[in-house]
């Protein structure tokens, strides 16, 4: 594993945590309320470990991804400073701290999650990690909002020539649709 894979993996967790907790449209559909189902996707695109995840978690989810959807918001609309504050403002709330731990039967890696602190409370800090990484890195460029209606998604650009505009092909593929519809009114 390359030591940046882990921080990827963060990352996408961290926008996946974003988008369910922060964005009033995830494609096409209005934002259910975060539940443990929800928390567990986000998850599972960074550990392979399973956790309990109770109601107070859950809670401590939806508010702290809803941060971080404002941070990467601005972000993405290059309010640099302000998402900088904000991302910063989410660091010392989660008492982020790096430390390198090691799960059963898996290598040491880093995580930022301080002692003492709650399973929600570890992982936020470890997403508001991710968040101030790419924040300081030329990745940054990469993210973006979805551009599709009923869609308020951030998300990173996987192309090599910076030029995805939808966050998934769900959203691509919706835009076609009603983009050929209207075509077809007009005609
Ligand atoms: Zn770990
Ligand atoms: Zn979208």
């Amino acid at each position: 594993m390359d030591p940046t894979d882990h921080l990827k993996a963060s990352l996408e967790a961290t926008v996946a945590l974003a988008n369910a907790a922060g964005a009033e449209w995830n494609q096409g559909r209005a934002r259910e309320p975060l539940d443990r189902a929800a928390v567990e996707v986000v998850l599972r695109q960074t550990t392979n470990r399973s956790l309990p995840i109770d109601d107070t978690a859950i809670a401590e989810f939806a508010a702290g991804g809803e941060r971080i959807y404002r941070a990467l918001v601005l972000l993405a609309d290059g309010e640099t400073d302000a998402a900088a504050s904000a991302i910063n403002a989410l660091l010392s709330a989660t008492h982020a701290a790096p430390l390198l731990v090691r799960h059963r039967e898996s290598a040491w890696h880093l995580h930022f999650a301080s002692e003492g602190a709650s399973l929600a409370t570890g992982w936020l800090a470890d997403f508001g990690t991710a968040a101030a990484m790419l924040l300081g890195s030329d990745e940054v460029d990469r993210l973006r909002l979805c551009a599709a209606e009923r869609c308020d998604n951030v998300f990173l650009d996987a192309t090599r020539n910076h030029r995805q505009r939808f966050c998934s092909t769900a959203c691509q593929n919706r835009t076609k649709v009603a983009a050929f519809r209207s075509r077809g009114t007009q005609a």
